[in-house]
């Protein structure tokens, strides 16, 4: 600082209220209010922290409290004092003085418990606890909860919004292993400083957001040429848990939606932990639920909604992204999506059925799917998101090396690349048959979760994050898959005298099986997977192309081997010609389901075999994933 502008002219300093003594230097000329007059003098503030004497016998004339005088600052005495005499000058220029302040990193405040300091950042949650108010605050390095006490239970500085830019001054507190800052001040940045820490904010979250590379784990050219694709979607997802949006997984209950979506949450989850100081963070950030249905259901949207915007009203979050997993690709999720529209909810996709891009597009951010790749069901959800799950946290491969083989397992996927999962696997001491009964197992228990996500259970089974070791998860997998096995025998010597067989006109064999009144009700395995289970008997006896139809009272599961069907395409002309029907459904080209209304099953089954019979025979067409659409 100096004491005269380049044209000679004096400079007055004028100090922000919380301007420190490291704001100012003896000799220069500052504005001041007097706050206090003495027989010796008069004390004068410079800000709400710098204030002094000006003695009596520096000047002549006298002063009022609240009078604005301009002073040179004479002496900063060894204690910190500071003497002013009051300055008789006519032209100066004022020239406005900001604190400079030391900022503190908000990701790396453990050195500093004890201290007080300065954060600048972005407010991403406001929680009003029955104590203080709790402000989350985002900077470059981190999320900190930062807690203003007004009164208990009383909202403190309630100008303060979600998003603004605050700065913070306040002591670090640590309590049971989390850091805290008890606010002493908190100010809403407007104008150009606002958005210079906008700015800075920004940059570095785009770094921050950026996803790992990683190299793939086989050489699989089918899926590599995905990778772009998905490192989209790792850095949407990285870039959500530093804005501290909420992610919510939607996954199909089965063992390949489960081998997607616990990597992922696993890796978002150390992401979490990393990022936010606040232990609750990563129940906060991440939710996991599996869909019943194969797709997304007006009920599970209307559920997810609900929380969202209670979450939101209550605990002040912001809204989730919505990330499906082996689910989510088709028009039978757009309602779903449609009514998610009406709120900030961005929606990414992550799937392997057979998509419709065009009914779905519109409402999706980013949609990952191998057939927008002219590839197929074999590279199954789980694979890419073992992928996924690496290019957000790559540490945790370590772990997820075997989980690839065994979606493609569970989902019957025909890829040459199954040979190298599953040799992966077995480097890390899985064999093939205890893979199957992983999947097996996996589909058991999602089953009897129904609309659990059954978060511990299942890591103990797929053996991710598990604690206790190898020896509980061998004997828990070969107990549940051994039970599986023991209820699908079960059902399928019921079920197997009232399969009835016909020969189509195309010379495949049609097996039809009224599962309603012909199998067990309400207990493992369901409808889905019963029908799929007589299906593979019928192939294996007959080396034929084969059909097998479950129907219940309005529903009916597709099976089928060696024929070439379009099940999309059989729905939607089932809708148009059975009139009253009320035909909807779908799934993948050859492995599908429908529904109906009840009264006009005859007509829409006549219909449906009727087309069957007019389908080509192809005998490279295997069933593919049976067991992947579901009807309980
Ligand atoms: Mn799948």
């Amino acid at each position: 600082m100096t004491s005269t502008d380049d044209s000679g002219e004096a400079v007055v300093y004028d100090l922000d209220p919380d301007c420190t003594l490291e704001d100012v230097e003896e000799g220069n000329y500052y504005h001041a209010t007097v706050n206090g007059v003495v027989d010796y003098g008069v004390f004068v503030d410079l800000s709400d922290s710098v204030s002094g004497l000006a003695h009596e016998s520096n000047y002549d004339g006298s002063y009022e409290v609240d009078d604005d005088l301009v002073v040179k600052l004479t002496e900063i005495r060894e204690n910190g004092d500071l003497s002013f005499e009051p300055a008789e000058i006519e032209d100066y220029e004022t020239v406005e003085v900001g604190h400079d302040y030391d900022i503190a990193d908000a990701g790396e405040l453990s050195d500093a418990v004890g201290e007080t300091v300065h954060l600048e950042g972005e407010v991403v949650q406001i929680k009003q606890t029955g104590g203080p108010t709790i402000f989350h605050v985002s900077d470059e390095t981190g999320v900190i909860p930062c807690a203003a006490f007004e009164e208990a239970g009383v909202r403190a500085y309630p100008e303060v919004e979600i998003d603004d830019v605050i700065r913070v001054t306040g002591q670090v507190d640590e309590r049971d292993n989390a850091l805290q800052v008890e606010v002493d001040s908190l100010d809403v940045l407007t104008d150009g400083d606002a958005e210079n820490v906008r700015e800075r904010l920004a940059t570095a979250l785009e770094e921050r957001a950026e996803p790992h590379e990683v190299e793939p784990l086989v050489e699989w050219p089918a899926l590599t040429q995905m990778f772009p694709d998905l490192q989209e979607v790792a850095k949407q997802l990285r870039r959500t848990v530093l804005e501290s949006r909420p992610i919510r997984v939607r996954h199909h209950a089965d063992g390949d939606g489960m081998c997607a979506s616990i990597p992922v949450q696993y890796a978002l989850e150390r992401f979490i932990q990393e990022t936010h100081q606040d232990p609750e963070a990563k129940r906060h950030l991440f939710k996991r639920l599996p869909s019943k249905a194969p797709f997304y259901e007006m009920e599970d949207v209307t559920r997810d909604l609900n929380f969202a915007l209670e979450d939101q009203a209550r605990h002040g979050q912001k809204l989730p992204l919505l990330l499906m997993l082996d689910n989510g690709s088709t028009a039978e999720d757009v309602p779903a999506y449609k009514n998610l529209a009406h709120y900030d909810i961005p929606v990414v996709v992550v799937d392997h059925h057979h998509p419709d891009p065009e009914a779905v597009e519109p409402y999706v951010d980013a949609h990952v799917n191998p057939y927008l790749y002219d590839e197929d069901y074999r590279i199954t959800t789980g694979m890419m998101c073992v992928e996924l799950a690496r290019m957000i946290w790559p540490d945790i491969t370590e772990e997820l090396r075997h989980v690839p083989a065994v979606a493609g397992l569970c989902d019957r996927s025909k890829a040459d690349a199954m040979t190298d999962y599953v040799e992966l696997a077995e480097s890390e001491g899985y064999e093939e048959s205890f893979l199957r009964s992983i999947g097996e197992a996996l589909d058991y228990e999602a089953h009897w979760l129904k609309y659990d996500a059954g978060r511990n259970l299942i890591n103990d089974v797929l053996n991710v994050g598990n604690q206790d070791g190898d020896e509980r998860h061998r004997e828990l997998v070969n107990f549940l898959a051994e039970t599986a096995e023991s209820e699908v025998e079960d059902q399928l010597d019921a079920a197997m005298p009232h399969v009835e067989h016909e020969r189509l006109d195309s010379d495949a064999n049609l097996y039809r099986i009224d599962v309603e009144n012909h199998a067990h009700r309400f207990t493992y395995p369901a409808p889905g997977k019963t029908t799929g289970e007589i299906h593979d008997r019928k192939v294996q006896q007959t080396g034929e192309p084969v059909i097998t139809i479950g129907y219940g009272p309005d529903f009916a599961v597709l099976r089928s081997d060696g024929v070439r069907l379009d099940i999309p395409e059989m729905v939607s002309e089932l809708n148009e010609e059975v009139v009253g029907g009320g035909v909807s459904g779908g799934g993948h080209l050859v492995v599908g389901s429908i529904k109906f209304v009840p009264g006009m099953r005859e007509e829409v089954l006549d219909a449906l075999v009727e087309k069957m019979a007019d389908a080509e025979i192809d005998e490279a067409l295997q069933s593919t994933t049976v067991g992947h659409e579901q009807n309980d």
